[in-house]
C-alpha cells in the first residue's frame, strides 16, 4: 500500500478525480489517500499561496501528490499554487507525454509519441526582475550546472526506462552562449554517458517549427524552463486535443502528477468533462510508485476505450465517435475495459517500468576565479554615447579603464553607428587595458568617483574568467 495525497481541485475538478480514482481502485490500485483542499476556497479564505501549512505536511509526509485542476481566483496578490509546489518541493522536471490517437481522436499528426521533460525550477522563471530606468525592465535568466545535470540525466533515465530512442535538446545557444550554452554543454557531457540513446540538439526556433510540423521525428525532448512551457503546450494541441494528457513533476523526494488543462469553469457541474486528462497523470503515479501492473492495466483498458469510439463531448466526433457519454460514464467504460487490450492502438507495456533513481548531482570543485573587470550599468538619458564615454572616461583609473558601452547589448562605442537606436539603458565596461587581475577596491573607486560626477549606476555585473576563460559575453559588433 503506498499513501497518496489527493486533492480534488476547483471546477471540473471534483467531478474528474472522483472519476480517475474510481477507475484506479476498481483496477486494483494499492494506495491509500489523505485528502487536502487546495485552491480557490483555501484562496479565498486567506491564504494567498492557495494551500494550508497542514496540507504542506502531508504533501511532504507522503511525498507522492495526485492534484485535480484549481481556480487561481482573477486580481493580484494570489500566488500561482503549481509554480510554488514545483518550487518548495523541489519538483525538477516536468514530463509531459504526448500522443495522438489516430484515426480515434482527430489530429493533423496521426503519427505522434513524443515526451516533453522541462525543467522546472529555474531560468527565467525564477522570477527575478527590476526596473531600471524609466526604459528598461530586466528579468534575469539563471541557469545553474546543478539544474541542468539533474533534468538532463532526468531525460536520458526516463528514456532508457521507457525504452525510448532517441533524446532532442533545444536551446537557443547561438544567442545566449552562457546561459542556454551551459544547458547545450552539459547535455552533450551527459549524452555521452548513454551511447544506447541516439542524442541531438536543434535550436529552439526551427525545433519548435520542426516540431510542429513533423513531430513524428521526435521522441524525448528536454529543454530549459520556458521554451518547455510553450513547446509541452504545442505539442499536447497538435495530439488533437490538450484534454487528453497528464503530466508529473518530479523531484528527488516528493511528485506531483496531475492533467495539463485547467479547472473549466465553463463546463464545471455539468458532468460532462474528460476525465482523461488527470487519469493519464495518475497513471504516470502509478508507474511512479511502483504499482506498473495497475498502470499497464488502466491505460490499455482507456485506450480500448477511446479505440471503441465512447467519447466525451470534447472529443466526440460524428463518424469517428460511436457514443457520446458523460463522465461517470466514461469511467464506467474503462471500468468494463479493465483486462483488455486495444485492437488498433498500440498497447502498452510497463514491464520493468517504475521510478529510477537520480544520482546525485556531484559538485565539481571550486575552479580558478579572476576578476577581471565590471560592467557598470548607467541610467542616462542623453543621446550621444560619445558624450557618455568622455563623462566615463574622466572616472578612469590606473589600471581600470572603460573598454566600451553597449545600448541593450549593441556595441555604442566607440565607434558606433549612428542608426543605433539608444535607450536610457547603458552598460559601461571597465577593464584592467592589459587584461589582468583587477580587484574590487578598483570597482569601489571607480563607483565613489561616478557618484560625485552624479553619474547614476543602477547596476554593477562583475567580469570573471574562470580557469583561464573569460566567461561574459561580448558587446554585439564589438
Ligand atoms: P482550461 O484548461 O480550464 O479550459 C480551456 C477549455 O478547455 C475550456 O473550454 C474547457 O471547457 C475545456 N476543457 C478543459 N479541460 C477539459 C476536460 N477535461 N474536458 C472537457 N473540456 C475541457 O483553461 P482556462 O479556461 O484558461 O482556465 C480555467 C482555470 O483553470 C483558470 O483559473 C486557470 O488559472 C486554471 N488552470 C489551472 C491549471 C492547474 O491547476 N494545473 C492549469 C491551467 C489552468
Amino acid at each position: 500500500m503506498t499513501r497518496i495525497t489527493v486533492a480534488h481541485g476547483d471546477g471540473i475538478g471534483p467531478e474528474i478525480m472522483a472519476a480517475t480514482l474510481k477507475i484506479i481502485k476498481e483496477a486494483g490500485a494499492r494506495i491509500e489517500i489523505d485528502e487536502i483542499r487546495v485552491g480557490e476556497k483555501e484562496y479565498l479564505a486567506g491564504n494567498t499561496s492557495g494551500i494550508s501549512a497542514d496540507s504542506w505536511d502531508k504533501i511532504r509526509k507522503n511525498k507522492v501528490f495526485l492534484k485535480a485542476p484549481i481556480t487561481t481566483p482573477q486580481g493580484g496578490g494570489y500566488k500561482s499554487l503549481n509554480v510554488t509546489t514545483r518550487k518548495a518541493l523541489g519538483l525538477f522536471a516536468n514530463v509531459r507525454p504526448c500522443m495522438s490517437y489516430h484515426p480515434y481522436v482527430k489530429t493533423k499528426h496521426p503519427v505522434m509519441d513524443v515526451v516533453i521533460v522541462r525543467e522546472n525550477e529555474e531560468d527565467l522563471y525564477a522570477g527575478i526582475e527590476h526596473q531600471q530606468t524609466d526604459e528598461v525592465v530586466q528579468c534575469l535568466k539563471l541557469i545553474s550546472r546543478p539544474g541542468c545535470e539533474k533534468i538532463v540525466r532526468y531525460a536520458f533515465e526516463y528514456a532508457k526506462l521507457y525504452n525510448r530512442k532517441k533524446v532532442t535538446c533545444f536551446t537557443k545557444d547561438n544567442i545566449m552562449k552562457q546561459t542556454d550554452g551551459l544547458f547545450h554543454q552539459v547535455f552533450d557531457e551527459i549524452a555521452a554517458e548513454y551511447p544506447e540513446i541516439e542524442n541531438e540538439h536543434w535550436i529552439i526556433d526551427i525545433g519548435a517549427a520542426k516540431l510542429a510540423d513533423s513531430p513524428e521525428d521526435f521522441d524525448v525532448i528536454v529543454t530549459p524552463n520556458l521554451y518547455g512551457d510553450v513547446i509541452s503546450d504545442i505539442a499536447a494541441q497538435i495530439t488533437g486535443s490538450v484534454g487528453l494528457a497528464g503530466s508529473s513533476n518530479i523531484g528527488l523526494s516528493c511528485a506531483m502528477f496531475e492533467a495539463i488543462h485547467g479547472s473549466a469553469p465553463d463546463i464545471a457541474g455539468m458532468k460532462i468533462a474528460n476525465p482523461s486528462g488527470l487519469l493519464n497523470g495518475a497513471i504516470m503515479m502509478l508507474n511512479h510508485i511502483g504499482q506498473n501492473d495497475v498502470a499497464e492495466k488502466v491505460h490499455n483498458a482507456w485506450l480500448t476505450t477511446i479505440e471503441s469510439g465512447i467519447h466525451t463531448a470534447d472529443i466526440y466526433k460524428e463518424g469517428t465517435s460511436k457514443r457520446r457519454v458523460n463522465t461517470e460514464e466514461f469511467a464506467d467504460a474503462v471500468i468494463s475495459n479493465l483486462g483488455k487490450l486495444p485492437r488498433e492502438l498500440k498497447p502498452v507495456s510497463y514491464a520493468g517500468a517504475g521510478n529510477f533513481e537520480m544520482k546525485e548531482v556531484e559538485r565539481k570543485p571550486a575552479r580558478k576565479k579572476v576578476l577581471k573587470g565590471t560592467d557598470l550599468f548607467v541610467h542616462w538619458s542623453g543621446t550621444e554615447p560619445d558624450k557618455l564615454g568622455a563623462i566615463l572616461q574622466e572616472m578612469e583609473t590606473a589600471n581600470f579603464k572603460l573598454s566600451m558601452i553597449t545600448n541593450r547589448g549593441i556595441k555604442v562605442w566607440p565607434d558606433g553607428f549612428e542608426e543605433t537606436f539608444c535607450t536610457d539603458h547603458w552598460r559601461c565596461r571597465f577593464k584592467n587595458p592589459d587584461g589582468g587581475e583587477v580587484s574590487k577596491k578598483d570597482i569601489i573607486e571607480v563607483l565613489s568617483k561616478a557618484e560625485a560626477k552624479g553619474v547614476d549606476v543602477v547596476k554593477t555585473e562583475n567580469l570573471y574568467s574562470f580557469d583561464g576563460v573569460d566567461a561574459f559575453s561580448l558587446g554585439q559588433g564589438q
